[in-house]
């Protein structure tokens, strides 16, 4: 039997399925122009992915085996290799966005195609209610993902003695253009991008920090003056690290009494953002719960992304989100709902924007996200619930040292001044503009708004 290996959101060799087969095997990895395209040249994202994809070749290398990579339409590149010799299939992890359940379908007419598991703790089709539909609403999800589990979703993957496809094309890049064939020299510059500092944390560094952090998860995860977290998303968003090493890693703090469920948790809670735009791919651009329009309100629009609302845990998380592509959940909860609520934007131009910067970009955490921010998604936040950023800069950053760290020009105020509306209000801080909204007023107006969108009486 001849596969080819197909690596994409599972860019290691560690416990990867792709390598627990038997026969004889071509290794690839594609950069597709229809999502390359559409970035910046010094998107960090791409010089992430070009890193590792070099270091999975080299990996693959000391197996015995190897990569070939191609820039090039995923369906070009299958014809392409069809053309050079006969194969038996196509073997990949699951991908379940919009885009990637297209692209797998058009492959998957060329060449038979199997899918693994390996992106998810679950497969899409294992936590379902007894009348075998899918959940909605997270926490029973959750309680019966719990249940659901067993020590088979930990298991390891073992590569087996694979015989490499004696193939020409493992140097450099590849690109196909319908049934044209270019070699390029394996460097980003051939698919049209420069090395940028892309501020994402080599796996070990994260996984040693976060040992000492992670038995304070629960209490400590929703402040953002400094690194509580595990910063793992990126690593989870490109399988530099499996799901099944990370649970394991899990299980061995377990066994030294550490409360590890409140981390499990919000695993389980990427499952389950997977699982809804999986079951309900509509909800990548529709409102579930009412339709919600927002204003077409395009300078509002401009000083949220340039971080100048003048409400400062707002600027200094897009500040952050711009520098380095990374933001802490609690500021992108924040900064979300003001983007939905207080300055009543259209959920879906936030969403983009997010997915232009974010490292950790992934369609469905993003989009599920910014629903249930809006409260328009399948499982939301009532839309009544309003955070106020004062009072959330005050509880999760009090010494103000993020904001600061962001926005230096409000370094000389006091901690208790940062999170006082009326002081922004009423000051002229140089280089920093006065809210662009009054947050009581704002609250109102949105909750008049949404009252009106449901039909109920405000
Ligand atoms: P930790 O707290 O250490 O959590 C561990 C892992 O659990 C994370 O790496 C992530 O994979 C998962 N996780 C944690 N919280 C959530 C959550 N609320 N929803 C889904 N998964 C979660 N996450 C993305 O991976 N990609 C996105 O594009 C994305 N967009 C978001 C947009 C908005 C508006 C909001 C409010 C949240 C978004 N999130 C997204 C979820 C969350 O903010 C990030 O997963 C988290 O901040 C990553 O940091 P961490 O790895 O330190 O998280």
């Amino acid at each position: 039997m001849r596969h080819i290996l197909w690596f994409r959101r599972d860019l290691r060799t560690e416990d990867n399925p792709l390598l627990a087969c038997e026969g004889e095997v071509l290794p690839i990895f594609i950069f597709d122009p229809s999502i390359l395209q559409k970035l910046p040249q010094d998107d960090r994202r791409v010089s992430f992915i070009y890193e590792q994809v070099r270091a999975l070749k080299s990996s693959l290398q000391q197996m015995g085996l190897d990569l070939a990579v191609f820039y090039g339409k995923p369906q070009d590149v299958f014809r392409h290799l069809l053309s050079v010799m006969p194969f038996d299939g196509v073997r990949a992890s699951g991908d379940y966005d919009a885009y990637a359940l297209e692209r797998d379908r058009d492959v998957s007419h060329l060449l038979p195609f199997e899918y693994l598991q390996d992106t998810y703790i679950f497969a899409p089709e294992e936590v379902m209610k007894d009348d075998g539909t899918p959940y909605m609403v997270f926490t029973p999800f959750y309680k019966r993902a719990q249940k659901s589990f067993t020590p088979g979703h930990l298991a390891e993957s073992q590569a087996q003695q694979l015989k490499l496809v004696d193939y020409e094309g493992y140097a450099g890049i590849h690109k196909i253009d319908g049934a044209c064939s270019e070699q390029l020299d394996l460097t980003i510059a051939s698919i049209g991008f420069s090395a940028v500092e892309h501020h994402v944390a080599p796996l070990d560094t994260l996984l040693k920090h976060f040992a000492s952090h992670l038995e304070h998860y629960a209490d400590e995860r929703d402040f953002f003056d400094e690194q509580r977290t595990s910063g793992l998303s990126v690593h989870l968003r490109f399988g530099t690290l499996g799901i099944r090493q990370l649970l394991r890693w899990l299980v061995e703090r377990k066994k030294e009494g550490i409360d590890t469920e409140p981390f499990f948790r919000q695993l389980v809670f990427r499952d389950f953002y997977a699982y809804l735009l999986y079951h309900f791919p509509q909800l990548s651009t529709r409102n579930f719960k009412y339709p919600f329009k927002g204003r077409d309100d395009h300078e509002l629009y401009a000083a949220f992304c340039e971080g100048r609302t003048g409400v400062p845990v707002v600027d200094a998380g897009i500040k952050e989100l711009l520098a380095t592509g990374n933001m802490h959940n609690r500021v992108r909860m924040i900064a979300a709902s003001f983007f939905t609520k207080d300055l009543l934007l259209p959920w879906q131009w936030g969403e983009s924007f997010f997915a232009q910067h974010l490292n950790d970009y992934d369609a469905a955490s993003n989009v599920l996200s910014w629903q249930w921010s809006a409260g328009t998604g399948v499982d939301p936040q009532p839309y009544f619930r309003i955070f106020n950023p004062y009072r959330q800069s005050e509880r999760f950053d009090k010494e103000g040292v993020y904001i600061k760290r962001w926005i230096p020009q409000l370094a000389k105020l006091t901690s208790k001044t940062l999170h006082d509306e009326s002081y922004f209000l009423n000051h002229d801080i140089p280089d920093y503009p006065r809210p662009v909204v009054v947050h009581k007023d704002a609250v109102e107006a949105a909750k008049a708004y949404f009252a009106k969108s449901l039909g109920h009486t405000a």
